[in-house]
């Protein structure tokens, strides 16, 4: 009777371990799936407007699988306390009360009284466990390391999944930085032995980072094609190129003019507002989408260096598949009620002119900034391919193509948008590209 008595418990043990979310993505013959994750995030522990736990929270609530905060050259560790009356301020007043009433004077650590008193920003390594669940939610350490260049160009670059802060260093240029940076970040994934993806933020803001000083460096291979900060300049204007523009520019240079691989696009929040009350840098506006069995630091980030995510701010993609043999990319987009969508598949053909010319002001003064390589003949860097509607789109390459990638856009607003005529859309990264590359 005891040994039937155990041997049911054991299994009633077994049933649920393997009903669980952790233990079921780790069944042999379990298929990867997407998840849903935030790189970039900013709380008190820098310039955002919020406690990190409200900040952890509102993603773990709100539909996303994974989160990394990122505050501005410092990791979030150690004992720190900062005056109450300071941090309000930023919050217009309303953070504090807010702090309290959810976690209570149990959690929340505070020292002296009135004008006077502090409170205890906790370290990343206690609050996460308040809201990691194996398989469904999954917080990592970053960092977002913020410097300029001598030249005064701001360079941000986000470095994910790292245990020691990185200072950011000096240096002549944008290249130069970059350069120093991800040389950091992948002597420390060497020294501990451990992912650490890095890559470079909002190149519009501020217009620090050209498409020359992208295409610059092969061993970084990560930007923001999207950043959800108001005025971080993604859409360019009649000077300076978009994003968009950029990423096509930084990837011809890099596979036409280096034979090395294309840059992958992430989309991120770069959250700072967290009451409702101003919208410039609110959460959930635009995320990755990344393709992996397992929800783990090492399994997202191995997945992001394969190419296998996409980038959105707001249309859901089933499945992204590119044929090699082939030459097929086709998407099946997830459609949301009376929304449309157009796919643009876009790259650029061998043979285009790759030597740039200076852009102009209105008063025809050079700008410093990427270069103009549209020519008056031949194929143009950036060209669409083909634009089709529906939700299954496909492109086959012609053989001519150094690679193609695919943006859908939807006929759907954003709840909160953030850009001029912005619409939802997805990102896909590019592919073909490796026959032409070393
Ligand atoms: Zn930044
Ligand atoms: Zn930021």
């Amino acid at each position: 009777m005891r040994l039937i008595a155990s041997l049911v418990s054991f299994l009633a043990v077994g049933m649920s371990l393997i009903g669980s979310p952790a233990l079921a993505q780790s069944q042999p013959g379990s298929e990867p799936r997407y998840w849903r994750g935030n790189l970039h995030t900013h709380t008190y522990w820098s310039d955002g407007n919020d406690y990190p736990e409200m900040v952890a929270e509102w993603y773990a609530k709100n539909g996303y699988n994974f989160l990394a905060i990122s505050d501005h050259n410092v990791m979030q560790q150690g004992t720190v306390y900062k005056k109450v009356a300071d941090l309000e301020k930023r919050a217009r007043g309303k953070a504090f009360a807010k702090y309290l009433a959810r976690f209570g004077p149990d959690w929340v650590q505070t020292r002296g009284t009135g004008d006077a008193m502090e409170v205890r920003l906790k370290p990343f390594d206690e609050y996460r466990t308040l809201f990691e669940v194996p398989g469904q939610f999954l917080m990592m350490p970053a960092e977002e390391i913020t410097g300029e260049a001598d030249n005064k160009r701001a360079i941000h670059i986000n470095a994910t999944n790292l245990l020691e802060l990185i200072e950011p260093p000096k240096g002549a240029n944008v290249v130069d930085v970059i350069k120093q940076t991800t040389d950091a970040v992948h002597a420390q994934a060497a020294r501990f032995g451990r992912e650490i993806l890095v890559h470079v933020n909002h190149p519009n803001y501020k217009w620090g980072v050209t498409a020359e000083d992208l295409a610059a460096i092969s061993s970084e291979r990560f930007f923001e094609i999207w950043n959800g900060v108001d005025g971080d300049g993604d859409p360019g204007d009649e000077v300076y190129p978009s994003t968009d523009e950029i990423w096509d520019i930084a990837n011809t240079l890099r596979i036409a003019g280096f034979g090395a691989p294309p840059l992958l696009g992430l989309a991120t929040d770069d959250s700072h507002d967290y009451h409702g009350d101003v919208i410039r840098a609110m959460p959930g506006r635009a995320w990755v989408m990344v393709r992996a069995k397992f929800l783990t630091p090492e399994h997202l980030i191995l997945a992001i260096r394969e190419g296998d995510f996409y980038a959105s701010s707001g249309v859901t993609l089933e499945r992204v598949a590119f044929d090699e043999a082939s030459g097929r990319l086709s998407l099946q987009i997830m459609p949301e009620d009376g929304e449309r969508y157009v796919t643009r598949f876009v790259g650029t053909r061998k043979g285009a002119n790759i030597v740039g010319t200076s852009r102009k002001n209105a008063d025809g003064k050079i700008v410093e900034t990427t270069l103009d390589y549209t020519t008056a003949e031949g194929p143009q860097i950036g060209e669409v391919f083909a634009e089709v509607e529906g939700v299954q789109p496909s492109y086959t390459l012609g053989g001519d193509e150094l690679y193609v990638r695919a943006i859908v856009i939807s006929t759907g607003i954003p709840t909160f948008p953030t850009k001029e005529s912005q619409q939802k859309k997805a990102w896909t990264q590019p592919v073909g590209w490796r026959p032409h590359v070393k």
